[in-house]
């Protein structure tokens, strides 16, 4: 009998794999609205016509507020993206700085982390 692995691969990988399509759709439509290829916002823009001005400045904010949340939930999706790679090499929910698996209950609020509690909040960052 081959021996299992401690934590529950199957169920990390499905809410991994949820977390990644999720965070992929968020970051194609934070994207999209940077671009500002939002179809909802052009019809917004359309009926301030009588604004150019000062819709093109609410404009600007809004699409740049987009790109740095699409920076950010593309460093989650990267993130969630190695989780995945750790899951098939088996050092899914150890600890890469201090090598002890990290807490299921952890791993449960932050399936994507790398870090156990202690050291993460040790960090280097
Ligand atoms: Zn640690």
């Amino acid at each position: 009998m081959r021996s299992k692995a401690r934590i529950n691969v199957a169920k990390y990988r499905k809410l991994l794999e949820q977390q990644r399509d999720e965070l992929a759709k968020e970051m194609k439509r934070l994207e999209d609205q940077a671009a500002g290829r939002s179809g909802e916002h052009e019809l917004v823009a359309a009926e301030d016509f009588d604004e150019p001005g000062g819709d093109a400045a609410v404009d600007a904010v809004e699409r740049q507020q987009a790109r740095a949340m699409a920076m950010e939930v593309r460093q989650i999706l990267e993130l969630v993206q190695e989780a995945l790679r750790r899951l098939d090499n088996g050092t899914y929910g150890i600890c890469e700085v201090c090598s002890k698996p990290i807490p299921a209950q952890r791993l449960a609020l932050i399936p994507w982390t790398t870090r156990c509690a202690r050291c993460a909040a040790g960090g280097t960052c």
